[in-house]
């Protein structure tokens, strides 16, 4: 079954695009978190950041990069988030993967909590977590 995004990039659903190229659109985001808030959707239908091709990845990126300048000139925001959710546990709910570009106006107006565990941690644990990476990444 077709994502929602694959409806709205096949115009059977309404949407407020705001850019378009053979791989990737923009549109308004609907929950508007921010004024501007925009998705950045590949065309083609890939559940995750696990399973999106890397070169079309990097496509997704710059054009977000794109739209990031555009809302900068649009809205003047303080700052922009750019974040991708994978996964439900990471609050992902549409399952197409998708950037999320995110004006911010205020400190206050989106809440993200992330906890440092830094005074938990030993420097064996960073040294053992790297190691990890670094054998997965080769
Ligand atoms: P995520 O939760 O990271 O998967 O993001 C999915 C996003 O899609 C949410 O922020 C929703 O507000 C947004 N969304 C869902 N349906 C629509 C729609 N019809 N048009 C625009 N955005 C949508």
């Amino acid at each position: 079954m077709s994502t929602i995004f694959s409806k709205i990039i096949a115009k059977e659903i309404p949407a407020h695009f705001v850019y378009e190229d053979d791989l990737v659109v923009a549109f308004l985001d609907i929950s508007q978190a921010t004024k501007g808030h925009t998705l950045v959707v590949p065309k083609a239908e890939f559940r995750d950041i696990f399973s999106v091709p890397e070169d079309l990845a990097a496509h997704v990126m710059k054009v977000a990069v794109k739209v990031s300048h555009a809302l900068q000139k649009a809205f003047e925001p303080a700052g922009i988030n750019i974040l991708s959710n994978n996964g439900e546990k990471s609050g992902q709910t549409v399952f197409h993967f998708h950037l999320h570009v995110i004006p911010r106006y205020e400190k206050e107006d989106v809440k993200f909590s992330l906890k440092n565990n830094m005074s938990n941690l030993s420097l064996d644990d960073y040294k053992e977590r790297a190691r990890l990476i670094k054998a997965a990444l080769s």
